[in-house]
């Protein structure tokens, strides 16, 4: 529900923004593109058209200190109950393409899904990036949280990544200075990844297809899929695994409210129907203080918590 000083606030974002041709949505539920299927309303919420268009975005927010957050595919997100303020951008419109970039090389758009570049590899038989299948996401979420599984993740196969940074300037980053780490990446405060280049290996349909098979059938026995969740919640410890330590304490099913540790998958919080960010907070405060208490490990957050109570 929009109040008095909300729908001023629409206003003036309306003539600040007037110039930016890509769609723009005011007060726009984010519910609605997380997995999660929580969080409250952002104020605008723009889908640049193209490149020049999120330059003049993110030059606009850059002038006005607007805050901005950019959005993936919301796969790995919590947003709270009060939304974000400010300007949310999805690259989901004019930054999808996918394409063969040399020998056994490919160019990414962010704003493609992870899903459609593994099979855009399959088709054309470059082998090398099999442990992304079934990773919901974008490839530009997939660049910034180093998403992968224990047989390989976006650092091994990523050759360089193209960002625009806070204030409108482009720029192309190696490997090695975009400082990957477990589910983690370092790009500067404020950049948005707008492509990347992938290095994979000929291979062949068959082998590939295969591996992707194998990776599936693991992923449908272990993950709640047909839940509502982003994923993991938090990081595996070194030389452990959070969702064995959750299910130790007692936690496998364990709830508040609508939100509940998935019962396939302790690591796992699944959305109920009605959960609230708020509950799954609680929860996420309780699992790490059971744990904590028990085994003396302070788990860590995987997923991305933004936007405010
Ligand atoms: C059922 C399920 C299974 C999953 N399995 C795995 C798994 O096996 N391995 C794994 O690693 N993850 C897994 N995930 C988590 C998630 O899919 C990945 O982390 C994914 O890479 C997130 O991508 P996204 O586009 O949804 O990003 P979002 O959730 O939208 O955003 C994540 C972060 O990336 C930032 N971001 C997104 N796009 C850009 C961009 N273009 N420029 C700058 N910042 C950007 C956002 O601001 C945010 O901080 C799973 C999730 C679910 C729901």
């Amino acid at each position: 529900m929009c109040s008095g000083f909300c729908s001023l606030k629409t206003e003036g974002l309306k003539i600040i923004f007037k110039d930016v041709r890509g769609e723009k949505k005011f007060n726009e539920l984010m519910r609605n593109y997380t997995s999660f299927r929580i969080g409250g309303d952002a104020d605008l919420l723009i889908f640049p058209e193209d490149i020049d268009d999120l330059k003049n975005v993110l030059c606009i927010c850059h002038d006005k200190k607007i805050p901005l957050f950019i959005l993936g595919f919301g796969t790995n997100l919590l947003i709270k109950d009060g939304g974000i303020r400010g300007v949310v951008v999805s690259l989901n419109e004019g930054f999808k393409e996918i394409r063969i970039a040399g020998d056994e090389m490919i160019t990414a758009g962010a704003g493609a899904g992870l899903q459609a570049l593994v099979n855009f590899a399959l088709k054309n038989e470059l082998a090398g990036m099999e442990f992304a299948v079934g990773i919901p996401g974008s490839v530009g979420g997939a660049v910034i949280m180093n998403a992968g599984i224990r047989d390989g993740e976006m650092k091994d196969i990523v050759k360089s990544v193209k960002i625009m940074t806070d204030d409108g300037e482009t720029k192309v980053l190696k490997n090695e200075d975009i400082g990957f780490s477990y589910r983690n990446s370092d790009f500067s405060e404020g950049s948005v990844v707008l492509e990347t280049d992938i290095f994979l290996k000929n291979g062949n349909s068959r082998d590939i297809k295969k591996m992707m098979t194998l990776l599936i059938a693991d992923r449908k026995s272990k993950q709640p899929l047909s839940s509502y969740c982003a994923g993991s919640v938090f990081k595996n410890p070194p030389d452990d695994f959070a969702g064995r330590l959750i299910e130790s304490a007692g936690l496998k099913g364990f709830s508040i409210g609508d939100a509940a540790v998935s019962e396939v998958h302790s690591n796992f919080i699944v959305n109920r129907g009605k959960a609230a960010a708020s509950d799954v907070l609680r929860l996420i405060e309780s699992i790490k203080e059971r744990v904590f208490t028990r085994t003396g490990i302070s788990l860590e957050e995987e997923i991305k918590i933004v936007g405010e109570d």
